[in-house]
């Protein structure tokens, strides 16, 4: 029985992007079958909302979701979709594997990085205290009241909670990838030794649920000694586990090292859902020009391959993408030594490369 997927094509280069995934997912011979849904600025004037139920009941019955970006636009009441749908679909994992593959221009070689983001708490919570407001003085006079350490009376406040219950799950979550994926180290990735309550706590959790995982080799890190190992040694590094703020910031670091947006894939995972979408955003002055890099698109529906257990598929499909960017023939611009390179293709014929690969046969 074939798959049933919610295909969110997005709004910018997203319609194009999406439609070159699921092309080439398609050619995979995996049956798909597609409910296509549409969220973003292009259904809000129609739909009176950026994400309408619809959009969102398809995700929670289908439990799959493949989604192109979405824009979101400054300066409105509009909120992100992207924020709303895993809060919506509680996607409290974020997966971001960064690898390196022959053929994009990278200061390195052998990187293969998956990082796994809690999404859901610490400074990201969205807990805040205007500067000056009445709320503000008021949390301020009560945490003078409880400790020597004064807080100046003018401050903003963000507040970093961490539960045991949040970070177990991430952290679970992270050391079952590593089984799944036959990984050999997770790092736990905290700044403990200065935040005792809420860092501290993220490691003692991570030191007990790594005691279930015996095969797979455990290591903790602080994240600043982090930043400075993955620019010089990244192949040290296997599966990171962090909390949101650090995740957040070491994703893009990740990202950087082997090539950038164009080929960074991602999903967000929760008990009852998950959405695969890259990690770039809309790149809307490209819209419509069929010129935007597909790569990031195409690897996250790999990861949805993989999650729909569907890894020979996902395997052929990944060995697919990484021989038609080592030739580097039919690639799109940014994988071109120079950016106006006239032997650039378009997002549509890169896909069609790709597809080429996988009926030709070499992969499977
Ligand atoms: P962006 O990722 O769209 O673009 C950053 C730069 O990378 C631009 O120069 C862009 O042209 C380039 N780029 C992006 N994707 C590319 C691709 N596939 N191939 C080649 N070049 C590519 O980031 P931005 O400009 O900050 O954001 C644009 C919009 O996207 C914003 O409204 C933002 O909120 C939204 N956004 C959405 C998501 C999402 O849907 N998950 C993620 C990030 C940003």
């Amino acid at each position: 029985m074939g798959h049933r997927v919610t295909l969110i094509p997005g709004d910018g280069t997203g319609p194009e992007l999406t439609e070159a995934a699921r092309r080439v997912l398609e050619a995979t011979g995996v049956e798909l079958e597609w409910d296509v849904r549409g969220a973003g600025v292009d259904v809000m004037e129609e739909a009176g909302t950026p994400l309408p139920d619809e959009t969102l009941d398809s995700i929670r019955r289908n439990g799959v979701a493949l989604k192109g970006p979405i824009t979101t636009p400054i300066g409105t009441g509009f909120r992100s979709v992207n924020v709303a749908l895993r809060h919506e679909l509680e996607l409290y994992a974020c997966l971001r594997p960064c690898k390196t593959y022959k053929g994009v221009r990278t200061r390195y070689e052998h990187v293969d990085i998956v990082v796994v983001r809690e999404n859901t708490e610490d400074l990201y919570a969205g807990i805040e205290y205007e500067a000056g407001s009445d709320a503000a003085r008021d949390v301020i006079r009560t945490l003078n009241a409880l400790q020597p350490k004064q807080i100046a009376p003018s401050s903003g406040l963000s507040i970093k909670p961490i539960s045991p219950e949040a970070s177990e799950r991430i952290i679970r979550f992270a050391f079952e990838y590593a089984r799944a994926n036959g990984r050999r180290q997770v790092a736990g990735v905290t700044k403990a030794n200065i935040m005792k309550f809420t860092d501290g706590l993220f490691l003692s959790v991570f030191r007990e649920v790594a005691k279930d995982y015996p095969e797979i080799a455990s290591r903790e890190v602080l994240v600043d000694a982090l930043c400075m190992g993955l620019v010089q040694r990244p192949e040290e590094f296997d599966v990171l586990v962090l909390p949101n703020l650090y995740g957040d910031i070491v994703s893009d670091i990740t990202a950087g090292l082997v090539g950038g947006l164009g080929v960074a894939p991602g999903a967000n995972i929760g008990e009852k859902a998950a959405v695969f979408e890259a990690t770039h955003g809309s790149a809307p002055r490209y819209k419509g020009l069929n010129k935007v890099n597909p790569t990031a698109m195409i690897l996250s529906g790999k990861l949805m391959l993989d999650h729909l257990g569907e890894r020979i598929a996902a395997q052929r499909l990944e060995r697919a993408v990484a021989a038609v960017i080592a030739e580097g023939d039919r690639v799109t611009y940014d994988f071109k030594p120079t950016r106006d390179d006239p032997t650039a293709v378009g997002t549509s014929e890169y896909a069609d490369a790709i597809i080429a690969k996988l009926a030709d046969g070499e992969f499977g």
